[in-house]
């Protein structure tokens, strides 16, 4: 069976997820929309994705414009078995598409609430084999449920604490800021730590964050006790078998977000995403069982893989969780880690 999805919002994750789904076998795109005649909407168009409007309104911006498409999303909606939702959060289409039928995947601008399922591959694939609706939460809690799960499982952890560096915008992005200030989110816990528990109710985790003047990454520093006693090589050798993480060296050059990105366009993958969490090798540090280490995210690219299994999950094209993970990860050039 190949599943047929749309995307509704090409944008930032949008478009993503869209290429993404392209490269695999057992699913095809059959739509994506946009409410306004932008570059994007071109390069969709130049791209071979059939283009739709995502309403009534918008179809006479793409006349306009001298851009074809196919349709509006209702029409669309009637083409897909499940639709992958990368509009910006909030943008309310959930009653349209429970009206159409179809299944769908929101992004972490949206609470947890909304469908009631959070997903991370590793974590909970099982959860959504055949599951009408579920959100994959966002870049950064996606980046912490990836690092700490696996050390969860192996060895136990207590009292975590997270700081987010986080970047101001992304890289297209000239409305936000800061440009020149950092600052602090004054709320404690920042949403990021509950949102974690959305996936691992049980993890003692709090989270603050701070937003900086980059585009490129969000930076973690994490703390947890641990359970019991470990040594920084038995962390490292977890890491080496969970799939999506990527270990660097300060050794070889990598001293920053700035060469993680250098290293990421060296890979030569479409857009120089980087899929994987990055830790610093030489960052892990164990002191009296606390664990101290630090990561970090390329916020439009990490949810992309979570994106392609949570559709096959939830159109059961695949019941093994391994095997999806293997599957997505090979299309999109990721190394294996089993
Ligand atoms: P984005 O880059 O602004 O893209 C949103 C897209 O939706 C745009 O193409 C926009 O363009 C389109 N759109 C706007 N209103 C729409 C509507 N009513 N119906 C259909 N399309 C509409 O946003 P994003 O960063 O991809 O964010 C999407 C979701 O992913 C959010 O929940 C966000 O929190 C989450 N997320 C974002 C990141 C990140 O770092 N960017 C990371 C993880 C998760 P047009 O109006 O031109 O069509």
């Amino acid at each position: 069976m190949t599943a047929k999805v749309a995307i509704n919002g090409y944008g930032t994750i949008g478009k993503r997820v869209a290429d993404a789904v392209r490269a695999q076998e057992d699913m095809e795109v059959v739509g994506v929309t946009k409410t306004r005649p932008t570059f994007e909407a071109r390069m969709a168009v130049s791209k071979g994705f059939d283009l739709y409007a995502a309403s009534k309104d918008n179809v006479a911006g793409f006349k306009g414009a001298g851009i074809e498409v196919s349709g509006t999303l209702e029409d669309l909606l009637g083409e897909a078995d499940i639709i992958v939702d990368g509009t910006p959060k909030g943008s309310g289409y959930r009653a349209q598409y429970e009206e159409a039928g179809i299944k769908a995947i929101w992004q972490g601008g949206e609470k947890h609430e909304l469908t009631g399922l959070s997903f991370n591959s590793q974590v909970n694939f099982e959860a959504a084999l055949g599951a009408a609706y579920l959100r994959v939460p966002s870049c950064n809690t996606t980046g912490l449920i990836r690092t700490l799960y696996p050390l969860q499982v192996a060895f136990g952890m207590k009292e975590i604490l997270a700081v987010m560096v986080r970047r101001a915008a992304d890289p297209w992005d000239t409305r936000r800021g800061p440009i020149n200030a950092i600052e602090p989110v004054l709320t404690m816990p920042s949403h990021h730590g509950p949102d974690v528990q959305s996936v691992l109710p049980d993890l003692d985790i709090q989270t603050i964050a701070v937003k900086v003047p980059t585009t490129i990454m969000h930076l973690h520093t994490v703390t947890a006790r641990m359970k019991r006693e470990v040594t920084v090589e038995e962390v490292l050798d977890v890491w080496r078998r969970t799939p999506r993480i990527r270990l660097v060296k300060g050794a070889e050059g990598v001293k920053s977000t700035a060469q993680v990105m250098e290293l990421a366009r060296d890979l030569a993958r479409p857009r120089s995403d980087l899929f994987e969490i990055v830790v610093w090798e030489e960052g892990v540090n164990v002191k009296d069982r606390s664990l101290y280490y630090f990561q970090a995210v390329h916020q439009e690219a990490d949810v992309v893989p979570e994106n392609v299994d949570a559709i096959r999950a939830m159109m059961t094209l695949e019941e093994d969780k391994r095997e999806s993970i293997r599957k997505t990860d090979l299309s999109l050039g990721i190394p294996p880690a089993f």
